[in-house]
């Protein structure tokens, strides 16, 4: 078949008989509705002059109308340029420059935002407009051509447009429909954003689908929410980030059973080895399936199947990608050796937008191999293991003390919701351990005490010497610790 989202989407539409697709906010929208209305819209990009090739920005919540806005665009040919909602209209004028968007669609509650940003390019704030066209069949595309543009850096620097191609998408959404689906469990809960790869990636997996896929989206992640939905719904899965996890396991889990939900696909950050068992201890029943991957793999690297699956890692390459670890000079190191993960492969993006970009945080594909800038091992039986992320690194006189190591010491307390461990520049060390910490609400710990707790456990060198209390810890768009916001609250 040829690996093009424009032809996945259409064969899609035909796929299965009328079923409720997705729900969103007390409404089931059905199947062949929405089929209709993204086959209807594809028709209409083409006639506002929407060409094979361009650029069209996407700025929405998630909703139902986002994974059809995605499916028009691929069966018009256009390259999808989703972004996060939450953005400022100076930060959306420069991805809107930066990308070259021919148009911009998004919703009424954005308009604002989308007219602040005069980026002078035809705005679409009510989808129903492009869906008075005639139908077309799908704008042939080839799958080494673009297919998605997507803007990373949430959680350092400043973004930069990463090139996923039609073939890089397709098969790294089959290869995560293939490892993850369970007969049988087609009803999930999505909390994650759209918007985001990982969101992306969920997306087009659903078009993959052998059986009727059926997704309840939230627009937002709120953890009571989270629980009442997926007990309200009765959903059978879901796909979650691990900060949701923590903010799940502050809430009396005990009294929200959830018989129907078997497992939760968890990725884009990591997951401390206690805090999944402390859930799947509080949630029996319920698997968590932990993955890894990146912006620039299409969202997922190496996934975790059910049955093969291994606690403290992040699971298996899927079948396109090969994993080296490579030391300092580049050299590739011996199984077991921690060192720089390196991920080659034909699903691989295909760059960064504009590439006469300089590189400064050096992540850069040499040849076909991207450097990941993650830290990890693989073992015999070729698991991945992330350590930390490089530049998350903190020098403290000499000494490597990796941030994710203090969080999940601190984490582990039972008052503790959520913690963020950053470098405070020090004149003595380079750098001193400083961590936030948002506590439970009826917690009675003191800052000496968590610091004691996090001495027993991580040593002396690398525990937090300052403690800092916040009402909530700082999170991305997709529920990532937002360090660069850490960072500049050290004052
Ligand atoms: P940047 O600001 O560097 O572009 P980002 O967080 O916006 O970062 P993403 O592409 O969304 O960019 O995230 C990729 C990174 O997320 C990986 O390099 C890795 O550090 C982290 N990550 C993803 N999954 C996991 C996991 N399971 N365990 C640990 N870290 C993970």
């Amino acid at each position: 078949t040829e690996q093009t989202l424009g032809r996945l989407a259409e064969e899609s539409w035909g796929r299965f008989d009328d079923h409720d697709s997705v729900y969103y906010e007390g409404v089931w929208h059905r199947s062949h509705a929405l089929a209709e209305r993204a086959r209807r819209m594809s028709g209409g990009f083409a006639e506002a002059g929407i060409r094979p090739g361009d650029r069209v920005a996407v700025m929405m919540a998630n909703s139902p109308e986002v994974p059809i806005v995605y499916q028009a665009l691929w069966a018009a040919g256009a390259v999808v340029t989703p972004v996060v909602f939450l953005v400022g209209a100076e930060e959306l004028r420069h991805l809107l420059i930066d990308s070259g968007a021919a148009a911009i669609v998004t919703s009424p509650e954005l308009a604002q935002t989308v007219r602040a940003a005069n980026a002078g390019i035809p705005v679409y704030e009510d989808t129903a407009e492009l869906e008075r066209a005639a139908e077309r069949g799908p704008v042939a595309r080839d799958p080494g051509d673009l297919a998605a543009l997507l803007y990373t850096g949430g959680t350092t620097g400043k973004a930069k447009g990463v090139m996923l191609s039609h073939h890089g998408l397709w098969q790294v959404a089959k290869d995560a429909f293939d490892l993850s689906h369970q007969e049988g469990r087609n009803r999930a809960l999505v909390p994650v954003p759209l918007s985001h790869s990982y969101g992306l990636i969920i997306t087009v997996a659903s078009l993959h689908a052998t059986e009727p896929q059926q997704a309840v989206l939230m627009r937002w992640f709120e953890p009571r929410a989270f629980l009442d939905l997926a007990a309200e719904q009765r959903v059978q899965y879901g796909t979650v980030v691990p900060s949701m996890i923590h903010l799940l396991l502050a809430e009396p889990l005990e009294e929200h059973p959830l018989p129907d939900l078997a497992y939760l696909t968890c990725g884009a950050a990591p997951l401390g080895r206690q805090t999944l068992e402390e859930f799947e201890r509080r949630m029996p029943g319920v698997q968590i399936l932990e993955g890894y991957g990146l912006t620039e793999t299409s969202a997922v690297t190496t996934f975790n199947p059910p049955g093969r699956r291994r606690i403290g890692s992040v699971g298996l390459p899927l079948a396109g990608y090969t994993i080296t670890i490579r030391d300092s000079d580049g050299e590739a190191m011996e199984i077991g050796d921690v060192g720089e993960v390196c991920v080659s492969g034909d699903s691989l993006m295909l760059g960064y937008w504009g590439e006469h970009q300089p590189d400064p945080e050096g992540t850069a594909l040499t040849g076909k191999e991207l450097r990941t800038g993650d830290i990890g091992c693989v073992d015999d039986d070729g698991y991945l293991y992330i350590v930390d992320r490089k530049k998350d690194l903190i020098i403290r006189g000499g000494f490597n003390v990796f941030p994710r190591d203090v969080e999940d010491a601190l984490d582990r307390h039972p008052d503790v919701v959520l913690s963020g461990v950053v470098g405070r520049p020090d004149p003595r060390l380079g750098e001193e351990v400083v961590a936030f910490v948002q506590l439970r609400p009826d917690a009675t710990v003191t800052a000496e005490e968590l610091i004691e707790w996090a001495r027993e456990r991580v040593g002396r060198v690398k525990y937090p010497r300052e403690i800092r209390f916040v009402d909530s810890i700082p999170l991305t768009s997709v529920l990532k610790l937002d360090r660069k916001a850490l960072r500049g609250r050290l004052g």
